[in-house]
């Protein structure tokens, strides 16, 4: 992981947030590499689920609901973590991680270890952020920051089921911020009290939703293999029964191995009809499927719940790599091409040449109108490469003497360091094209 933090620092991918006033725990700030890395998972995301299918509508909706939705939901209730206090130490700790937690005592390992540990009882601690709506602070009314993206979707079934006229099974999906006060320390990001969620609530008539449960499961664990994810790098673990959420018939969690060991990467879970019999009950709104015909009833939900910077976090994990070429090292990440913040780097090999440099700024202000791409002319061309490297882009574009001659580049693959020449005419093509063919990572399984 210290390798992964590292990188991101030095190349402005993630920061840690309000450093110049010493941080703040757990809250991460994404530069300009990180947001179009960040950008690119959530494209994918949405293509996978909104674009390629005809069963599934978007929705954005807003972060601060109405109060009762998150009683309704069981949040205010029940969505809480069980937390110890230390007496002697003044920590606190979640009481279900504390085998994996280190109490800062020495010779103690785990919080409790030592004789001068005097961990109180564990209490239940609510993750959501408070805050008030209205202009005057005593006055306003007590609101949350969503700890979830479901909850706007369910409330708005009725919504996208009339105006978009569909029938189940259907799905909405949504990506949007979600905020929790995580107090386990995070991890990088991993676990952060902000983060993004890629949410989507498939509604299914009851009978069918053990079948649409097992599918989306399949789904899920394909999209992570799709875009990179070694397979001895996923799993996928059922939960037990006594591990379910109260409004789950049956969950799996997707895990990827992180250097922190097997760790959820998304969950999938049976809802069933609890959300939508909630919030019917608590707000007097019907919120259930009406035919033609008459025949009424309420959907179940199957659900697939993904953070988007934890799914960054696996991504670059996966594609992180070192190895010696031609004497020296390189840092490179494999990143799937569709992933990576710039598709190719435009690279005139002596940068001082005039003609060299007008014939590379063409090419990379042609390319640019279409993906992201860098231009750089500075230093060894070695070291350009490093540079892209690092960052995952793709392809290398050389401009040489040789494309004075006859207007060919050579362009030049990330991973296998092959190198073919090609008209400049036909670039935009060749990288287009490149970037649509299925793509599996080189690195060992
Ligand atoms: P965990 O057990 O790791 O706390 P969870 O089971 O509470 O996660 P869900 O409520 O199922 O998580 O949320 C769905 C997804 O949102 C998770 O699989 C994860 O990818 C992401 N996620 C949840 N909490 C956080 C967080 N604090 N920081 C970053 N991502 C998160």
């Amino acid at each position: 992981m210290d390798k992964i933090v590292s990188l991101c620092r030095r190349r402005g991918f993630v920061f840690p947030s309000s450093e110049i006033y010493g941080g703040l725990g757990s809250s991460y700030d994404y530069g300009h590499y990180g947001v179009l890395l960040k950008d690119n998972v959530k494209q994918r995301w949405l293509a996978a689920m909104v674009q390629e299918r005809d069963d599934i509508l978007a929705l954005d909706s807003s972060i601060i609901l109405h109060p009762q939705v998150w009683e309704a939901s069981g949040h205010v209730g029940g969505f809480s973590d069980p937390l110890v206090d230390c007496r002697f130490c003044k920590r606190r700790y979640r009481a279900d991680h504390l085998d994996d937690l280190q109490c800062g005592q020495r010779p103690s390992k785990k919080p409790g270890e030592t004789s001068d540990c005097d961990l109180t009882d564990a209490r239940q601690f609510n993750l959501m952020f408070q805050t008030r709506v209205g202009a005057v602070e005593e006055t306003g009314v007590p609101v949350f920051l969503r700890p979830e993206t479901a909850q706007g979707i369910f409330i708005n079934f009725k919504n996208v089921a009339q105006i978009a006229r569909r029938t189940p099974p259907f799905g909405i999906a949504q990506i949007g911020k979600s905020f929790r006060n995580e107090i386990t320390p995070g991890n990088f990001i991993f676990r952060t009290l902000e983060f993004e969620q890629m949410e989507m609530e498939f509604f299914v008539p009851p009978a069918e939703a053990d079948e649409w449960y097992r599918y989306w499961v399949d789904e899920r664990l394909a999209w992570h293999r799709r875009f990179g994810l070694r397979d001895s790098h996923l799993r996928v673990r059922p939960h037990d029964a006594d591990e379910l959420s109260h409004y789950s018939r049956g969950t799996s969690d997707v895990e990827y191995l992180f250097p922190i060991g097997w760790s959820e990467l998304e969950g999938i879970a049976n809802r069933g009809d609890y959300d939508l019999t909630q919030h019917t009950n608590a707000s007097g709104t019907k919120l259930e499927w009406v035919g033609q015909d008459g025949e009424r009833y309420t959907p179940h939900v199957i659900e697939p719940a993904l953070g988007v910077n934890r799914s960054m976090l696996a991504f670059l994990v996966d594609a992180y790599d070192e190895e010696v070429v031609a004497e020296r090292e390189r840092t490179v990440l494999r990143l799937h091409p569709q992933l990576a913040p710039v598709k190719a780097a435009v690279l005139p090999l002596i940068g001082k040449s005039e003609d060299m440099v007008t014939k590379a700024r063409s090419l990379f202000d042609e390319l640019r109108r279409t993906m992201s791409v860098e231009y750089d002319d500075g230093g060894a061309i070695g070291r350009r490469y490093r540079r892209q490297d690092e960052i995952g882009t793709p392809w290398g574009l050389t401009i040489d003497e040789q494309t004075l001659a006859d207007d060919t580049v050579t362009i030049r693959d990330r991973d296998s360091l092959a190198q073919e020449r090609l008209p400049i005419g036909g670039v935009r093509a060749r990288i287009s094209e490149l970037l649509s063919t299925d793509w599996r990572t080189p690195k060992d399984d």
